[in-house]
């Protein structure tokens, strides 16, 4: 069965889609850590991110520095700071955060639950600068 991330990239299921090309995907976390919380994945469904082909895993890492620049102009922050769980999900996912303080990027703390219309305007903004 697909993931639940390729049903999105199907446009199954909906997102805050943020930037897309050939080869990879990225969309704002339902759930963020932080405001501009966004996932950058492979079109190509792999659970475990060092599976991925060099040339997936070289490809999806050049669209992360691309979604890493559009955001920080989008939210300006010190940093954008990337991280690689993927327990929860088994399709292979990026986090990038903007963060001021090491604690922006803590996953334990309690997730924001921000209104559709700012997950909008925020998609729409790194959208515009990707
Ligand atoms: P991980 O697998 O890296 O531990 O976490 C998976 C991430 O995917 C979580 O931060 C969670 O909020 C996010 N996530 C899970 N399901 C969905 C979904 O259906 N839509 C979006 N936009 N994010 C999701």
């Amino acid at each position: 069965m697909a993931s639940i991330f390729s049903r999105i990239i199907a446009g199954e299921i909906p997102c805050y889609k943020v930037a897309e090309d050939e080869h990879n995907f990225a969309f704002l976390d339902i759930n963020p850590v932080a405001k501009g919380h966004v996932l950058c994945i492979p079109k190509h469904e792999v659970d475990y991110l060092f599976d991925l082909s060099d040339e997936e895993y070289a490809s999806l890492m050049l669209f992360v520095k691309r979604v890493a620049e559009a955001l920080k102009k989008t939210l300006p922050c010190v940093k954008v700071g990337e991280a690689v769980l993927g327990l929860e999900v088994p399709h292979a996912h990026v986090h990038l955060v903007p963060i001021n303080k090491e604690s922006d990027m803590n996953f334990f703390k309690e997730k924001l639950s921000l209104p559709a219309e700012e997950m909008q305007q925020i998609a729409e903004g790194i959208a515009k600068n990707f």
